[in-house]
């Protein structure tokens, strides 16, 4: 006798937009891929009316793409490990201190267990570890070149997070340090405090930066278009932020033996571009790692939502 269908709901919440969508679990056990797929809506993020308000829609939301099982939930944000609250959300700051599982379980009626928050990269990197440009590989890493560098660690299939969940912030990694008694790039700077972040080298903001310091073209897409039609500086350009992704790939690699990366997020459409410059950086190092596999990620702006559907499905044992 197989057991009937289970459906789950996965959001991402982000800062103008959430998504979500549902996942059928075929009589296999399988995800349903052409349902799961066709299936994408969206409602606006709008914390105005502040975060009851929010919460409230978001219930709904789920409601409406026909929850009645476990919900998974993708947020930009620092979540306290064990517990789940929101620590920090730059873009969603009316909800920090909430823990989000609980008020949704509440709303929906669901046992706390069954609702599943998680940061939005890590819910992106389960998602194209899932049906993305990581279905079928066990261990892998995802960055996500945006506004900053999001990043998240699958080890044999499963999610890891470490025992505060935040392991795995490659966008965090110091890969230009500053020289003792040197003068500091303001720029370089992070946000976290540290100086010489991945992602204030490589990520798309950092990419526009440097465009601008250089004289280029400052508009992300037209900066690529040159660099594809043509040599000269606008690749050469890309050559080095490739270079300096490298860098903090061969550090990840040195600690984790990491055989495939997937890169995602605006500027990872870009890869073409950036793998020379990432491939020279890892050439520098031989130590008997293979060359890792270097992935685009597949599902763009639904391996968050994605990703969260899985973490439901997991919660169903
Ligand atoms: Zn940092």
């Amino acid at each position: 006798m197989s057991a009937a269908p289970r459906t789950v709901v996965g959001l991402d919440l982000g800062g103008t937009q959430v998504k979500g969508g549902f996942v059928l679990e075929g009589e296999d056990g399988k995800p349903d891929l052409d349902q799961t797929l066709s299936r994408v809506v969206a409602i606006d993020t709008n914390l105005d009316a502040g975060a009851d308000d929010l919460l409230d829609r978001l219930a709904g939301f789920a409601r409406e793409l026909g929850s009645d099982g476990p919900l998974g939930l993708g947020v930009p944000g620092v979540f306290e490990e064990p517990g789940g609250r929101l620590l920090r959300s730059a873009n969603l700051k009316a909800l920090e201190g909430l823990d989000l599982g609980a008020e949704l379980a509440r709303r929906l009626d669901l046992p706390r267990e069954h609702v599943c928050v998680d940061n939005d990269a890590n819910v992106a990197t389960y998602g194209e570890q899932w049906l993305g440009a990581g279905a079928g590989i066990q261990d892998l890493i995802m960055l996500t070149l945006g506004t900053g560098i999001g990043s998240g660690l699958v080890i044999n299939g499963h999610l890891y997070k470490g025992p505060t969940g935040k392991a795995a912030e490659v966008g965090h990694m110091v890969v230009r340090s500053l020289p003792v008694n040197g003068t500091e790039d303001p720029y370089l700077r992070c946000g976290c405090g540290a100086y010489g972040c991945l992602e204030r080298l490589a990520s798309a903001s950092a990419a526009i930066h440097r465009a601008q310091a250089a004289g280029l073209e400052t508009d992300l897409g037209k900066l690529c278009g040159l660099a594809r039609a043509q040599s000269g500086p606008e690749r050469e350009l890309l050559f080095e932020i490739g270079f300096d992704l490298g860098a903090g790939l061969l550090a990840t690699t040195a600690a984790l033996d990491v055989t495939c990366y997937v890169i995602g997020g605006g500027f990872g459409r870009s890869l073409d571009l950036l793998e020379p410059g990432i491939r020279a950086a890892l050439a520098e190092r031989d130590y008997g790692h293979a060359p890792p596999r270097l992935l685009p990620a597949t599902l763009g702006a639904s391996a968050g939502w994605i990703g969260a559907a899985r973490m439901a499905l997991d919660s169903l044992g």
